[in-house]
């Protein structure tokens, strides 16, 4: 079965050529019409872009769509799946990062842990085939650091990497991500399909 990826997220797409074999961006995905991300949860928006993109596929081949997020403890599980618009549209990465740093300013670090949370979902002819589930759990901190990657990374210290994710290259930050974990269980489940409708790591 061939594998294609969809996602038109610059820093998404730099995470994922961080791993080992990883799925081809979809051909001709840039000229595709969009879908908007009406769903609740990270897996139904995960689905429904898989299902959008993959009627646009060869009809054997199968599209790998992600939906991520952060979720912090201290404001609820916000921004959860509004974590690319949480100071609104368009989104920017910057502005969502000053908010989240205003809305935690004072909170000592034990009151500011979270998690990234990525669904990958897997659809071929407009059908979802399984969804997989990564998370990563974190201390937001108090003041960037680090360049790499993208959305929250600068602010987001991992206990496991001992460094924020931003200090990290995508090869190493595979290996401690939600998207890597996510990934990783996809890897298995291809190696050895089976009909479960969601895996995690
Ligand atoms: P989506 O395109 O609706 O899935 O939104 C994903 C948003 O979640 C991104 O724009 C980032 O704000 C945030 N996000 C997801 N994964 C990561 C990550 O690995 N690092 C930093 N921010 C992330």
């Amino acid at each position: 079965m061939t594998l294609y990826l969809a996602t038109s997220n610059p820093g998404k797409l730099a995470d994922f050529a961080g791993m080992e074999r990883m799925p081809a961006l979809l051909p001709g995905f840039a000229a595709l019409p969009s879908i908007e991300e009406t769903g609740a949860t990270f897996e139904a928006n995960a689905r429904l872009k898989a299902e959008h993109y993959s009627r646009f596929a060869p009809p054997d081949a199968a599209v790998l769509a992600d939906d991520s997020g952060l979720e912090v403890d201290a404001l609820a599980g916000a921004p959860g799946v509004y974590s690319a618009r949480f100071a609104g549209e368009p989104s920017d990465d910057a502005a969502n990062n000053a908010l989240l740093l205003a809305r935690l300013r004072g909170l000592p670090p034990g009151s500011r842990t979270a998690r990234f949370v990525c669904l990958l979902a897997l659809a071929r002819a407009g059908s979802t085939l399984a969804t997989f589930r990564g998370e990563a759990a974190g201390i937001i901190l108090d003041a960037p650091r680090g360049s790499y990657g993208f959305g929250y990374d600068p602010l987001f210290y991992s206990p496991e990497a001992g460094c924020a994710f931003a200090e990290l290259t995508p090869e190493q930050k595979a290996g401690f991500s939600h998207r890597g974990r996510a990934a990783r269980a996809l890897m298995r489940w291809l190696a050895a399909p089976s009909p479960v409708h969601q895996a995690a790591l």
